[in-house]
């Protein structure tokens, strides 16, 4: 049986079902994608309340099931199945976003949904436990990390509730959690590279002071290509060596950042550091 291959864990409990569904306060005129349906616990109570779905299934069987669930209703001509990987299939519009997908594409989920244009009103998620509280982690707290921050310089993100295992069939290993995620609109005018490349390098170790981390292996050398390359594109002559590791000691006294640590920095924080590279010339990306 494929369990394991498509993570197929069926929510069984009605009222979780309805809980989740009712998050999204659905519009009548809404049209909403599901990934992952399986056969259709979600997907029924999303046809009722909206105007559209489009569901994107990979595992054909199941979307023989979920055709069956609603063959000859009125809710038929309201459904679309896409029969294929989430990951690579073409999106269509929609206004909200309803899933509980298997946990290894959580990562991947939430960054197509984030990039995805134009941007949709609202994401009701199911996610492992773990995922889940570092995706609404607060600056200050044991789980905010490089995804904390990545996904919350494009969202507010909210835990919307707790889900047991034992609410699936079968029942996986690990807890469950469901969140609302609400894009920033319009998204902040930084590139998701840079961000995050600067992301990697603090949070690497993210109780470590910031000096500490750019002072890690590699790191000043790759910022120094990143430098020479973007110099060129501008047909900037560099005469001479540069000393890169005093430029980057400057940005960070001159914005106070030099004993500051990842842990306790905010997305502003990040995107100030951020900016303040960029003006001397220094990419991440
Ligand atoms: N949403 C249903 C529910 O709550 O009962 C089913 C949940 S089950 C955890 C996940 C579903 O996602 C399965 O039906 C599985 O076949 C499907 N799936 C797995 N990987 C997928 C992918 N990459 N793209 C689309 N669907 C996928």
């Amino acid at each position: 049986f494929k369990t394991e291959r498509f993570g197929q864990h069926i929510l069984k409990n009605p009222l979780v079902a309805q809980g989740i569904v009712d998050k999204a306060n659905l519009r009548p005129t809404d049209k909403v994608l599901e990934v992952g349906p399986g056969t259709g616990n979600l997907t029924i109570r999303i046809l009722e309340k909206s105007k559209h779905v489009t569901a994107v299934e990979m595992d054909p069987r199941m979307a023989a099931e979920l055709t069956k669930r609603v063959q000859g209703k009125p809710e038929q001509r309201k459904l679309d199945i896409i029969i294929g990987d989430f990951v690579k299939a073409d999106l269509p519009y929609f206004d909200v976003c309803i899933s509980n997908t298997p946990y290894q594409i959580s990562s991947p989920l939430v960054f197509r949904l984030l990039s995805h244009r134009p941007l949709f009103r609202v994401a009701i998620l199911m996610f492992q436990r773990e995922f889940a509280l570092r995706l609404v982690a607060r600056p200050s707290t044991a789980l905010w990390s490089r995804l904390s921050a990545n996904v919350q310089l494009y969202a507010k993100v909210d835990h919307v509730m707790n889900v047991g295992k034992n609410n699936f069939r079968p029942a996986p290993l690990v807890e469950s959690s469901v969140v609302r995620i609400v894009p920033r609109d319009p998204p902040p005018p930084v590139k998701f590279e840079e961000f995050d490349g600067l992301n990697r390098i603090l949070f690497s170790r993210r109780n470590k002071t910031v000096h500490g981390s750019f002072m890690a292996k590699g790191v000043i050398d790759m910022l120094e290509k990143n430098w020479r390359t973007w110099c060129a594109e501008r047909d900037e002559i560099i005469d001479g060596d540069v000393n890169m590791k005093a430029k980057v000691e400057r940005v960070l006294d001159d914005t106070g950042n030099s004993e500051n640590r990842a842990a306790k920095m905010d997305v502003d924080d990040l995107l100030r550091l951020l900016s303040a590279f960029h003006d001397v010339g220094i990419h991440f990306a």
